[in-house]
């Protein structure tokens, strides 16, 4: 039922953008939160990430949305023709 477009979040600031902190390594320190927050507001430092819907207004879409909502047909306007 839910073909609901969800991504995931920082818990603290609901930023969509932080970076994975496993693997990291080095000195022989293992990170000991997974994930940190990308944004300098907040950098918030945790193990799970939020899932939450995508919003629709305001976020990035890509092109091809973009088209779609304007009723093009993606394909036809790739096609760079000049006829
Ligand atoms: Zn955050």
């Amino acid at each position: 039922m839910s073909n609901e477009t969800t991504t995931r979040a920082c818990p603290e600031c609901d930023c969509a953008e932080f970076r994975v902190r496993s693997g990291n390594s080095l000195h022989g320190k293992q990170c000991e939160t997974k994930y940190q927050c990308r944004n300098p507001e907040c950098e918030h430092e945790f193990d799970e990430a939020v899932r939450r819907p995508v919003k629709n207004s305001g976020s990035v879409i890509t092109a091809k949305q973009m088209l779609e909502r304007l009723g093009v047909d993606p394909d036809e306007a790739m096609v760079g023709g000049d006829d």
